[in-house]
């Protein structure tokens, strides 16, 4: 049974597509469409160039805003990075770390992700925290060992409170921008896991309470059986938050 204390949640990871036009078209579109009531919390993280604009068109609404990377620095000399006082001042909510693109396309180690998480925190922003083995490590057999390594790196020694801040996102690297997604039974087992994983570091509370949601070829087809497992509490998605239509759909059918 799924605690129904957990909010959906919803994110869209827009990756490096989308012009300031073109954001400002899709949030008129996705806020003209949005369910009434909503329960899910809506997230858009969008590239960097787009968050100003975004930010003043969410302003007071349903929607908030990520960012999709972040510097642990507070400022510095520090070329092409960005601080997450900058973020906030652009109107950014919510980060995403450790995402498996920063991961295995730049390198971004779990050293350098905890850094990301406490200066997020140090900054209040919510953490969008990302985990996920690769197929290499599924069918060595590494599900747990990995997981277990990328979760506890970064979050050890934080208080609850920190803990209760943002939500961890389960993406199974395999399975991002593939059309592959996990099945929703194996996407539970590693969520479950997750949440054991939480109560034995922290407590039970903070492990029934914490949001994981799922990440990987995320659609409005598969989204309801992911999010009928007991302990997926929404997703993280790429491809199909590029278009107002199929967001608008994965948000109604966990609302
Ligand atoms: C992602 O980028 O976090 C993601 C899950 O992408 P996609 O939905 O396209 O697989």
């Amino acid at each position: 049974m799924k605690n129904k204390s957990r909010r959906p949640w919803i994110g869209g990871n827009w990756k490096m597509f989308k012009t300031i036009p073109e954001t400002l078209d899709f949030i008129r579109e996705l806020l003209a469409g949005m369910p009434n009531p909503i329960r899910t919390e809506v997230v858009i993280a969008p590239p960097f160039t787009a968050q100003h604009a975004l930010g003043r068109e969410i302003q007071g609404g349903p929607v908030q805003m990520a960012a999709q990377n972040v510097h642990w620095a507070d400022e510095g000399a520090f070329t092409g990075e960005i601080s997450t006082r900058m973020l906030r001042d652009a109107g950014c909510a919510y980060c995403i770390i450790g995402h498996s693109e920063r991961r295995h396309l730049f390198g971004e180690t779990d050293a350098q992700v905890r850094q990301k998480l406490l200066a997020c925190l140090k900054a209040g922003l919510k953490p969008v925290l990302c985990v996920g083995e690769t197929l290499e490590e599924r069918e060595g057999d590494k599900i747990q060992d990995v997981i277990t390594r990328q979760v506890q790196e970064a979050v050890q020694g934080l208080s609850l409170e920190d803990m209760a801040q943002g939500v961890i996102a389960y993406e199974p690297v395999w399975a991002i921008g593939t059309g592959r997604s996990a099945t929703p039974a194996a996407a539970q087992e590693v969520h479950a896991f997750i949440r054991r994983l939480l109560e034995d570091r922290f407590n039970k509370t903070l492990a029934m309470e914490k949001r994981i949601v799922y990440g990987g070829s995320v659609t409005p087809e598969n989204i309801r059986d992911l999010y009928a497992e007991p302990d997926i509490d929404g997703a993280l998605v790429g491809g199909a938050s590029l278009k107002p239509e199929k967001f608008l759909a994965l948000i109604k059918e966990v609302n």
